[in-house]
This record gives structure tokens, sequence and C-alpha cells, in this order.
């Protein structure tokens, strides 16, 4: 099973690396957005201190999360909504299918959520019978294209306006345009009525606040909003990681996650959820469940060297500046979360095995542990799950490798025969390379071999006071 993962990864990677129309769609799209995130940055007073703040908040909810889960829990319960704990991405289903058995429900509308996206929502809910319609623009085209998500943040951003059109054409019957104001509005039409009709709606959480029991859903459409609102019963699936203890914490992380992920001051709604519609209150949902999710994030909490991987706020900066995602794009990684995060978290929560492939798939230039907002060592975290993989299960050529190497540097004398060696293999290889005899054929296909120095450097050392 892990080679296939590997293996399609590794064949749409090499497919996609040659697709100069993917190349400069993404790359047109991130330069927009290096410019406002620029922008954005430089009206904080110190966003360097800002990171290290944000990181801080983060380690205290996480290194505490026992406690802030239990308060969020007891402060939301006491207003009527209901807490479910899921340890795995089958048991939120279950619950939440169950809820909207009981509930009578029919449809369902969905607003964007990567942890529903993580256990398959979506479809285990339509597998019971729902209509379930996804009300995030980027996360409706993909929707009636049946793809998943491109990106954390933008799920649709591969995409031309030609294409949006073509799907809509055939989907929903509309006209064709290229206009982006008239393609909103058709995806807008199709889903106004929707909103009035669904029984439930599903949303997930930037944060959950534990000082007041309050989901934070941070958005710019308004689509959270409506779904969270309009229908009878509101379910919100989290992450356990996304706890943070206070609410003042917001005032840095909203405009934190705004600038790193999509180069905004701030989102256009940002939205608190203390539970459902209270005594008086004129709107909000009859019944409110939070599902929160484990699926793995505890296995990764009790890893002392990678836990700060679970500060992540999701806001995508990473995914942004990778050279490697540019190249590739979002699908390749055949994973929810893409980029450096994705190939951080996702052998902890799908299998080192399976996934190790991932954390090789990096230049290890360390841009995204510099533009991280919350400062996580993403690039170190892909050397430490390279070293975990080959602890845990060394395949037979590694191990032979790895024995000869350790064989010859402890023993100076074989070095010194070995050196000379390698200089005389050296051009011999170049004569096969590429070739079915080539032994790192994978590696020179895309490469240049460097030709051999003259000289090494103990005989340059040597050398050096020579006539
Ligand atoms: S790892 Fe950092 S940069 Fe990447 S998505 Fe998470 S918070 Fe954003």
């Amino acid at each position: 099973m892990g080679f296939s993962f590997s293996r399609r990864f590794h064949q749409s990677a090499r497919a996609l690396a040659r697709n100069l129309e993917h190349r400069y769609r993404i790359q047109t799209a991130m330069s927009r957005y290096y410019a406002q995130r620029d922008e954005m940055r430089s009206r904080f007073r110190d966003w360097q201190s800002a990171r290290t703040a944000a990181g801080g908040i983060k380690y205290e909810a996480i290194n505490r999360m026992d406690k802030y889960l239990v308060e969020f829990a007891d402060r939301i319960s006491a207003r009527g909504a209901k807490v479910f704990w899921a340890s795995t991405g089958l048991d939120a289903c279950r619950y939440i299918a169950a809820v909207a058995k009981a509930g009578k429900v029919r449809c369902i509308v969905k607003s964007k959520t990567m942890t529903g996206e993580e256990i398959h929502l979506g479809q285990a809910l339509e597998k019971e019978g729902y209509q379930v319609v996804e009300s995030d623009l980027g996360e409706f085209i993909v929707q009636l294209r049946q793809e998943a998500p491109y990106h954390i943040v933008f799920p649709a951003m591969h995409l031309s306006r030609n294409e949006v059109s073509a799907i809509f054409q055939e989907k929903l019957g509309s006209h064709p345009t290229d206009n982006p104001e008239e393609l909103t509005l058709i995806a807008r039409q199709a889903l106004r009525e929707l909103y009035c009709t669904a029984e439930m709606g599903i949303s997930g959480a930037n944060f959950a606040v534990a000082e007041t029991g309050m989901i934070s859903i941070t958005e710019n459409e308004g689509n959270a909003r409506l779904s969270t609102s309009l229908p009878r019963i509101h379910v919100a699936i989290v992450g356990i990681e996304k706890i943070i203890p206070k609410v003042a914490d917001l005032a840095l992380l909203l405009p934190m996650l705004a600038t790193a992920g999509a180069g905004q001051p701030l989102t256009c709604y940002n939205t608190l959820i203390g539970g459902p519609r209270q005594p008086g209150e004129t709107d909000g949902p009859e019944e409110m469940h939070v599902v929160f999710l484990d699926n793995g994030r505890t296995t990764l909490l009790a890893d002392s060297e990678q836990r700060d991987a679970l500060h992540c706020i999701r806001c995508g900066a990473c995914l942004n500046v990778c050279p490697i995602y540019k190249n590739i794009g979002g699908h390749s990684y055949g994973t929810t979360y893409q980029g450096p995060i994705g190939s951080v978290i996702t052998p902890h929560l799908r299998g080192l095995q399976s996934w190790k492939h991932l954390s090789s798939a990096s230049s290890l230039c360390g841009a995204c542990t510099e533009t991280c907002p919350v400062r996580i060592d993403l690039h170190h975290h892909l050397l430490q799950n390279r070293r975990n993989a080959v602890r845990q299960k060394p395949t037979f050529t590694e191990q032979c490798m790895y024995r000869i190497f350790g064989f010859v540097m402890k023993r100076p004398q074989l070095y010194r025969w070995a050196s000379p060696l390698i200089r005389i293999a050296l051009p011999l290889h170049r004569k096969i390379q590429n070739s079915f005899l080539d032994p790192v054929r994978a590696w020179t296909q895309s490469r240049d071999l460097p030709p051999a120095p003259a000289q090494s450097f103990k005989e340059i050392w040597r050398n050096r006071n020579a006539p």
C-alpha cells in the first residue's frame, strides 16, 4: 500500500513539474499573494515578535490541552451544546450520521472544514443517503468536479475561470462567462435556497476558546455564518489541537492567520459561536454539537520532538513558499494537508511507512519554517521523519549502504584507498548514466552528476606548501 501511495505521488509530481501552464497559473496566483502578505506584515510593529507570541499561545494551549479542552466542554455544555469526543474519523462520521438520522435531516450545507476533509465526512454522509452541499465557493467548485481541495486555504486555485465556467455550465446549466462576479453570482444563486431548506449545517472551527466555551470561525464569504445559523442543527467538527486558552488570544491569532494565509489584515467575517439558540434570541440553531476529533493527534502530542506541529493554525503559508508545492501542486500529495505541514503530520496521522516519501519531497531550504506564523520547525521535522522511518524499518538497500558507509568511515586507511576508486568510478558511471544499468537512475534522470575533482581535499592539504 505504502508503495502505491509513493508511486502515485512520484508519477503525478513528475507529470506536473513539467507542465508549464500549471506552473504559470500557480506562480501568478502566488506572486499576488506575496505582495499582499508583505504589505500586511509591514503593518505589524514587529512581525517576528508577533510570531514568537503566537507560537507561545499555541505552546501553552497544546501543553495543557487536557485542562483547556475540559474547560471548553464544560462551558459550552452549560449553554446546551453537546460535546462528543471522537477517537477516530469513523467515530466522528458515525456520530454525525446518527445526529442527522435523529433530526430527520435530508439536506446538509457544509462550510469549509479541513478536519471534515480529513475524515471524508461529506462522502460518508452521502453514502448514508444525505444530500451534502459545500457552501464555500472554492469547495463548491471542487465538489462539482469531484476533486479534493487543491490547497488548505484556496481549494480551487489550480482552475482557470474558463474551467470554472465549464463545470457550472455542465452541472448547473449556466451560461458561459469568464467574469468572476458572474461566476460568483451563479454559485450564490445555486446555494442561497439550500441555506433555507437544509436541516443541518456543518462547520469546522479555526479556534476553540476554553475561557468562554466558544468556537471561532474566520472566513471571507459569509457562508459559514449562514451554514451555522439557518439550519436547525449545527455540527462543528473540531480537531483537538484547535483549543486556545483565552478570548484575548484571538486579538493576535486572527490577524496573523489572515495575514499569513491570504495577505489580509483580517478576514471579512469573524464569528464566535457559544451554543445553540438561547431563550429570547431570534436566530441560531435549535441544536448544536461539537465533535472533537483525535484521529492520531494524541500520538503526535506524545512525541516531544514534533509536538509543535500541533501548533499549526492551517494558514497555508508554508505551502505558498514551498518550491516543491509550487511545482507539483496540491493533488500530487494525495493527502488532505499538503505541502510542508502535510508532509510533517500525515505520517503521524496515517502511518509513517506509507507516507515517508513525503518527507523526502523537500529541498530543506527552510522557507516553510521561516514563514510559519507560529514558528513550527517544519524542515527539521521532515528530517526527523526521514530518520524515524529508517530507524523503524530500514530497507535492505539502506541497511547495506549505511553499513558500508559506517565501515569505511571508521577506517581512515580504507577511506584513503576508496577515495581514488570513486574518482575512477564516476567517469565510468557517466557512460551508463540514465541507462537501465545505472544504479542511481532515479536521481540522475533529472540531474547532472557533478565531475569528480582532480584532487581530494587531503591531497590538496598535503600539497598546500609544495613549491
Ligand atoms: S505549519 Fe505554519 S505556515 Fe504551515 S499551515 Fe501551519 S501555521 Fe501555516
